[in-house]
């Protein structure tokens, strides 16, 4: 057994916590400020080759493995958390529908855009009334004269309506009982996208609301088998749970280092408070369950290069690293006093974009399901 990470991982570490420290660090209360988001970072990321990082280098992607993509996700969420999900929900969930159901016209029309980061790609599974019960889709896709025709909506879509978004991937239903996979491109006609929606966190992240309206595309834009589609995005969560374990794992980390400092500055009763054992007792839980997520993550990871079975072991790490994180912002928080109460402090900003990592890719309570399941139960 070796735990140490391979030179190249150590390397792509270093590299992206250097561009989130010294690129994302000095504007990321800014973009949350404006909810603007973060077109400039997505432009250098793609420069450094981290909009693909697990997409094969024949189609313009890093090449690498998930725990590298793991890696980075962690770090730029330790920043920053909107810049983190555009990158993990363009690969993971934009981008790996593509990677692992097109066929070779799809892969090449939209892989190269994609993996370059030079366009993004979105996801539209969630519906009003399709939650957590994903499968209860009502959008519907109807075969006519060569072309499909959609009708329907999704919500909370991230990554759809930006300058530089390409296309979302949808569930929609084909026939009674019957769902299918479907690329639809941004400007196509009856697709509509709603002014970015407005969050408790996640401030510079694009999360919109999708309307089909008759949306004619090609026949050829059908994604996998025809009747697989629920099937093909449940594979595509699994995944998607370990980008947003590292998520988990990042913003506990950085939430975590916001304390370890602040409690070292500040003085009350003429000492920092990092002298006080309550003070140092939150700080060890913290760090040792920060190891107990990170080691959960990475195993999932390394499950899954190894092309073995790793659904189980990414919902509990998401599930952990979800309650995780909540459990470290709250005690980072509350280190900072009332400092860390005003919206001008980078704390404030990570304990809004918590929550929502136990709410996305699956809510903690469907990751109890999931993992039950796997349990045999
Ligand atoms: C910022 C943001 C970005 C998102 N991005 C995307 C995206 O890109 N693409 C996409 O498709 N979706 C996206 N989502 C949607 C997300 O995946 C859903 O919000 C999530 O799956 C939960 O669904 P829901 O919001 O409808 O909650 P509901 O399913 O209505 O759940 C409400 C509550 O009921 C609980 N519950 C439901 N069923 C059960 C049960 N059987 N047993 C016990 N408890 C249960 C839930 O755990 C939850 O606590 C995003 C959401 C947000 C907030």
């Amino acid at each position: 057994m070796d735990l140490d990470l391979s030179q190249e991982h150590e390397l792509l570490r270093n590299t992206v916590r250097e561009f989130a420290t010294e690129r994302v660090a000095p504007v990321a209360e800014e973009l949350d400020r404006e909810s603007r988001f973060p077109y400039e970072l997505v432009a250098e990321m793609a420069e450094l080759g981290l909009m693909g990082i697990p997409i094969p280098e024949e189609y313009g992607g890093a090449g690498s493995d998930t725990l590298a993509y793991a890696i980075a996700i962690e770090e730029l969420t330790r920043i920053d958390s909107s810049v983190a999900i555009t990158v993990a929900a363009h690969t993971s969930l934009g981008t790996m529908p593509i990677l692992l159901f097109g066929n070779d016209e799809q892969k090449g029309e939209w892989l190269p855009q994609l993996a370059s980061g030079e366009k993004l790609a979105a996801f539209g599974l969630t519906e009003a009334d399709a939650g957590s019960d994903a499968g209860a889709t009502r959008t519907r896709a109807e075969q006519r004269d060569g072309q499909w025709i959609v009708n329907g909506s999704k919500i909370f879509i991230t990554n759809a309506g930006t300058d530089i978004s390409a296309c979302v991937t949808i569930t929609a239903l084909t026939a009674e009982d019957e769902v299918s996979n479907l690329i639809v491109p941004n400007g196509t006609d009856g697709y509509t996208i709603s002014p970015p929606m407005h969050k408790l966190g996640w401030h510079a992240s694009d999360t919109r609301e999708l309307s089909f309206k008759d949306v004619a595309v090609p026949e050829g834009n059908l994604l996998g088998e025809r009747g697989r589609g629920f099937v093909q995005f449940l594979e595509i969560l699994d995944g998607g749970r370990i980008s947003v374990a590292a998520m988990g794992v990042g913003l506990a980390q950085g939430a975590y280092d916001l304390a370890y400092a602040y409690a070292q500055e500040r003085k009350q009763f003429g000492k920092p408070i990092s002298s006080f054992q309550a003070v140092q007792f939150k700080l060890a839980d913290m760090a040792t369950e920060i190891e107990a997520g990170r080691a959960l993550v990475y195993r999932a990871a390394w499950l899954k290069d190894q092309g073995r079975p790793f659904a189980l072991a990414a919902a509990q790490a998401k599930l952990y690293t979800g309650e995780l994180s909540n459990r470290v912002v709250n005690a980072s928080l509350q280190m900072h006093g009332g400092y860390g109460f005003m919206e001008e402090s980078a704390i404030a900003r990570l304990y809004r974009d918590q929550k929502v990592l136990e709410i996305g890719e699956g809510t903690n309570e469907v990751q109890r399901m999931v993992i039950a399941k796997h349990l045999g139960l």
